[in-house]
């Protein structure tokens, strides 16, 4: 009996729509390989463009079809010259986020090997970890309230809450546990923040440490942001899972991307108690829109995350299965060249690049 899920499709702006439509194209090859399971797509409206005909970047509606889906595809969102009335861009990804509590950023930050990178050592095919940025608070937590006053001083608020940091790190102890067990080796936790001049920070680490106590099998340490970044740059090999504040990791997975060579590569998953949603971390890379350029790797790596989850949350295992052959499909591309798009330094486009990774989940 084949068995049916419902994803939320949301195809967002600028190069969002051109790489979500081979995205659905390559999970359905996937899903048919595998056998017995189906999905169905939603297209629900939202972003700049929408914005622009309806004065709405993310109708309640969306937001509530989302909620209700078993899962959630959103590709890249906003345009630089769609502005709000003071100035700041749309961003309807970060609202859906809060919206939905989804409060567990995800970011591997993975090289495979003869994957081109801009930092040259060995070790890099080595690199395999995973950064957690809390999605919902820390300095976005009130990012519509920032005020100028009088034209002399800006204000914007940081809010670190004990709730969500609790779930958040136990979600990156449980994280690390499950990779003890893929990964065959021992997990451990680095907690990231400014704790020794921010008392939000302090406390932060505080809740940090006390969490630890509850998984004596999983290592823990902590690092200030400021030298993370540096050794995310000298020894990016040496870390599992990296969790930090909001805004930090905002910072830092762009970082990611940097050391893995290129936005392009970079998926995510922003996850929550109920609901999980899965976006490149590009965004809509108006350079090149319509030039048939954009690489939609980190869209294909996204899905692959997705049906990770789902194997999880639904008990599904062959979703798992589905995932695994999913990134296979995309390694190949990265490790054989044939595929590989410009941003990369190969020739090939979105289309080439997609029916290379065709190719490949069929030949599995
Ligand atoms: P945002 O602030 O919305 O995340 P950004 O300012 O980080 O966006 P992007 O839109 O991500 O900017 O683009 C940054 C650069 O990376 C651009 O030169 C863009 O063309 C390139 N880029 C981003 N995504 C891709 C992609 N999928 N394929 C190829 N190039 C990309």
């Amino acid at each position: 009996m084949t068995k049916q899920y419902n994803i939320a499709v949301f195809d967002g702006d600028g190069i969002g729509p051109e790489i979500m439509a081979p995205t659905l194209v390559v999970i359905d090859a996937v899903l048919e390989k595998i056998g017995a399971i189906k999905f169905k797509y939603e297209h629900l409206p939202a972003g700049a463009l929408h914005y622009t005909k309806t004065g709405e970047d993310l109708p309640d509606s969306s937001v509530e079809a989302a909620r209700a889906a078993d899962a959630i595809l959103l590709s890249a969102m906003g345009l630089p010259h769609v502005r709000k009335p003071d100035g700041t861009e749309l961003t309807p990804q970060i609202a859906i986020r809060i919206k939905l509590g989804l409060y567990a950023g995800v970011r591997p930050v993975k090289i495979v090997p003869k994957q081109p990178t801009p930092l040259k050592d060995p070790r890099l095919e080595t690199v395999d970890f995973v950064l957690i940025r809390e999605s919902t608070e820390g300095l976005f937590a009130h990012m519509n309230e920032g005020k100028v006053v009088n034209n002399e001083y800006a204000i914007e608020t940081m809010r670190i809450t004990r709730k969500t940091s609790e779930k958040l790190f136990d979600f990156a102890f449980r994280l690390a546990e499950q990779r003890t067990k893929k990964l065959g080796r021992k997990g451990k936790v680095t907690c990231v923040d400014k704790a020794n001049v921010f008392a939000s920070f302090a406390w932060f680490r505080s809740i940090f440490e006390e969490r630890a106590k509850a998984y004596p099998d999983i290592d823990h340490d902590a690092a200030y942001v400021d030298a993370f970044a540096m050794w995310m740059v000298q020894r990016p090999w040496d870390f599992d899972v990296v969790v930090t504040e909001n805004m930090f990791g905002d910072i830092l997975s762009d970082l990611g991307a940097g050391i893995i060579g290129s936005l392009g590569l970079a998926p995510s998953a922003d996850i929550g108690d109920e609901n999980a949603l899965f976006q490149p971390c590009h965004g809509t890379a108006p350079d090149i829109v319509g030039k048939g350029l954009a690489n939609p790797i980190a869209m294909f790596l996204s899905s692959a995350m997705m049906l990770d989850w789902m194997a999880i949350d639904k008990n599904d295992p062959l979703l798992a299965k589905g995932s695994e052959i999913l990134e296979a499909a995309v390694n190949k591309v990265i490790t054989t060249r044939i595929g590989l798009t410009k941003d990369l330094g190969g020739d090939c486009g979105t289309e080439g690049c997609t029916s290379a990774v065709l190719a490949n989940i069929a030949q599995q």
